[in-house]
């Protein structure tokens, strides 16, 4: 069966790791916008000079920008079939334009699973990446405007999604390979 999700969760809930192994187990890629973007600002193209700033200072890109990144990534041939989407909708415009990428296709999204994680954690993990990878947008002051516009403009999206009966919600506290187990778990993936 063909799966279309949704990952939704705060800054450092875990969403891209867990994003890659839930995707690959079900055989359909894994969507990341935040990837998109960055790939693009170290490739040095007009996009990437568009979404930097926004990313350094911990805003979103513009819907417009974001939509129509993720309109040509869903057009592509990899994504007929299934796929999850880290880090996108993030607005409700963005909802309202994957819906219409969705119905435009005859497709209908299978699930949203958000990953929930306590802030103090994740202000934690952020850090640590910083730290560790150097990311731009993960220094504290960042970190902080990141998780406050996860809560103004993203976290609304889980009654949205609650609403239209498609919400799982698992805990991304705890091991990696727990979590994961718990993803696998609520979704009924099958694991070999
Ligand atoms: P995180 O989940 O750790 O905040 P991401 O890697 O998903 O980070 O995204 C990094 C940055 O890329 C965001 O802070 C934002 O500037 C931009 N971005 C990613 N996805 C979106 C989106 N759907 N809409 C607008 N901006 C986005």
């Amino acid at each position: 069966m063909s799966m279309r999700l949704i990952l939704l969760g705060p800054p450092g809930a875990g969403k891209g790791t867990q994003a890659a192994r839930l995707a690959s187990r079900l055989g359909v890629p894994a969507i990341s916008t935040g990837d998109i973007f960055r790939a693009n600002v170290s490739e040095g193209t007009e996009l990437g000079q568009l979404a930097q700033k926004y990313m350094d200072a911990g805003e979103y890109v513009p819907d417009e920008v974001t939509n129509q990144m993720v309109a040509a990534r869903l057009s592509q041939p990899d994504a007929e079939a299934g796929f999850l989407l880290d880090g996108y909708p993030r607005t409700e415009a963005q909802v309202a334009e994957l819906d219409s990428i969705l119905e435009a296709n005859g497709h209908q999204l299978s699930h949203v699973v958000e990953l929930t994680a306590d802030t103090d954690e994740v202000v934690a993990r952020l850090l640590n990446r910083a730290k560790e990878q150097g990311r731009a947008d993960d220094t504290e002051s960042v970190i902080r405007r990141r998780l406050d516009v996860y809560a103004e403009q993203t976290a609304p999206l889980v009654q949205t999604y609650a609403d239209r009966g498609l919400l799982v919600q698992v805990d991304g506290m705890g091991e990696v390979d727990e979590v994961t187990a718990r993803l696998t778990d609520a979704l009924g993936v099958t694991t070999d």
